[in-house]
């Protein structure tokens, strides 16, 4: 069973525009938008139009071209920003860190980083 989906959560307003954010790039799948607190000179948040509640609900319940097209438009969003190596990173639940509870990945870049585990990323 699907876990259920909240529209009280600031990405739900983004993208349906009740709150403004700093958008960078858009297409039928995806909005991404600069992380309000980033944590590297480069931290965008690559965010799903359609209401997922994370990874494992999108992956699940996703069409398989909107799973595609959600990562193809991550590599797109990388090559506009001139992004070669950056770290792609999607906390799914709460214990891995997550506090939005729409799905969403953070690419995060413009610094040299180290291993993942205890790094506080
Ligand atoms: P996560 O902890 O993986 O769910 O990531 C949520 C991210 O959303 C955090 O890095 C927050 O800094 C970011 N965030 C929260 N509110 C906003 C907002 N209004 N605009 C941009 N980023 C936000």
């Amino acid at each position: 069973m699907n876990k259920e989906y909240n529209k009280d959560n600031v990405f739900y307003k983004i993208i349906t525009g009740q709150i403004n954010a700093d958008k960078i790039f858009e297409d039928d799948f995806v909005i991404a938008i600069n992380d309000i607190n980033p944590i590297a000179p480069v931290h965008i948040l690559v965010i799903s139009k359609k209401n997922y509640v994370d990874f494992t609900d999108f992956v699940k319940n996703a069409s398989v071209e909107e799973i595609a097209s959600y990562y193809q438009a991550i590599d797109l969003i990388a090559q506009k920003f001139a992004l070669q190596e950056y770290r792609l990173v999607t906390n799914n639940g709460h214990d891995a860190g997550q506090s939005v509870f729409h799905f969403h990945s953070h690419i995060i870049g413009g610094i040299k980083m180290d291993t993942l585990i205890n790094k506080g990323l």
